[in-house]
């Protein structure tokens, strides 16, 4: 997947922004809150119709401005996709492949993939189960389309269900739904774990390999998938997981009506990361952190191009200052292949990478 061009209007610090750019390494350089984060943003914006540091699109439109387009030419899968969406602070946003308009961002993905890494990625180690469960959705579902629409479902059972044990006191008829919705929340479970599992057996596969080599040989990582405790193999058709939910769901009935929320179920999921068999979110430092994190981001590359046959285009924002020169190169050398944007405050020498481009941003803007 290549990302031939991208047209800004608008867009974050942007008045107007036009680029080619390289199908191997691109350059993005500039001071500080000079607009590389920006640039990067809206590349992945096209990508999931999502920000991965905005909550609502209006915030992706300059100040002052009520409406915001970005465009980009795509080349993926033997074909060319012209992707474009339209912001406005009012109206709804829209999304256009080819001239069509579509009508959710779930038509978008399998256009153009990314995976991005930015500094906020650490959290991928240091904080609670959700960012890993984000991480794990994230991935799974640009791979599989099943999944996502599973997921999709859980999370409104799951929403429906939080309903009916928080109000059943007051309204007890609720409660004559509470086993239909049971049985529909451990069915499509059923289905997300054996997708997670799955998918975290071949996260172990790849990126042990590239943690060892990225830490000098130093640091072994280790990879476990955790979901709900009755569920002996997670890699079991789904038929065998879903009678071990409805299992673990009714020996905590009582409980999930006393504490008024479910509390069975892989929405609590974790994958707990291990360096050298201690757990990375407890003891690992700043760096080792730091490499975990990007081990995993490109495993995840790597599994989707070996899945697919295609690159998903990477976006590093900031990753080579926090690294010494060792790791740097290792970085360099591991991202030959697709197509890739890196940021960062001072221009690199290209020889360093490959083919590829530089652009200069300065001012919400390209310094010719
Ligand atoms: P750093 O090296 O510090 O990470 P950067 O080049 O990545 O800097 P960006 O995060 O891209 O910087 O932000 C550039 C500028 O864009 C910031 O000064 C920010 O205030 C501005 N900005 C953010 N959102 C908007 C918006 N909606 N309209 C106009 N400007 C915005
Ligand atoms: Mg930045």
């Amino acid at each position: 997947m290549i990302l031939r061009s991208l047209t800004l209007d608008f867009f974050r610090n942007y008045l107007h922004f036009e680029g080619e750019f390289s199908p191997g390494v691109n350059v993005i350089w500039g001071e500080n809150a000079q607009g590389k984060t920006n640039l990067l943003e809206a590349v992945a914006y096209l990508s999931t119709a999502s920000s991965h540091r905005a909550r609502y699109d209006r915030e992706l439109i300059q100040f002052g401005v009520d409406h915001a387009f970005l465009q980009g030419e795509v080349a993926a899968r033997d074909r060319d996709f012209t992707l474009e969406a339209r912001l406005s602070r009012e109206g709804r946003r829209q999304l256009f492949s080819n001239g069509v308009r579509l009508k959710s961002a779930a038509e978008l993905s399998g256009v153009l993939n990314t995976v991005l890494f930015c500094p906020e990625d650490l959290y991928l180690i240091r904080e609670g189960a959700a960012e890993r469960r984000r991480f794990l959705n994230d991935c799974i579902c640009q791979l599989r389309p099943r999944y996502a629409e599973a997921l999709r479902e859980y999370r409104r059972l799951y929403e429906h269900k939080t309903r009916i044990l928080r109000d059943w006191e007051e309204r007890p008829a609720l409660l004559d739904t509470l086993d239909e919705f049971n049985l529909r929340m451990a069915q499509t479970g059923a289905l997300i774990i054996h997708y997670r599992a799955h998918f975290v057996k071949r996260l172990r596969e790849v990126t042990p390999p590239i943690h060892r080599d990225f830490s000098g040989g130093r640091e072994g990582l280790d990879l476990r998938y955790e979901t709900v405790s009755t569920v002996t193999d997670p890699l079991a058709p789904a038929r065998t997981i879903l009678d071990q939910l409805l299992s673990h769901q009714e020996s905590h009935r009582k409980a999930e009506l006393e504490a008024r929320q479910c509390l069975s179920g892989p929405h609590k999921d974790d994958l707990a990361v291990e360096l050298d068999g201690r757990s990375a979110r407890q003891f690992a430092s700043q760096g080792q952190t730091r490499t975990a994190a990007l081990s995993l981001k490109l495993a995840s590359r790597e599994i989707f191009f070996r899945e697919t046959g295609e690159w998903p285009v990477l976006l590093l924002d900031d990753v080579l200052s926090e690294l010494d020169q060792k790791r740097q190169e290792f970085v360099l050398r591991r991202i030959t292949g697709g197509q890739v944007f890196i940021s960062c405050c001072e221009e690199m020498e290209l020889n360093r990478l490959g083919e590829g481009k530089t652009f200069h941003i300065h001012g919400g803007a390209l310094v010719r």
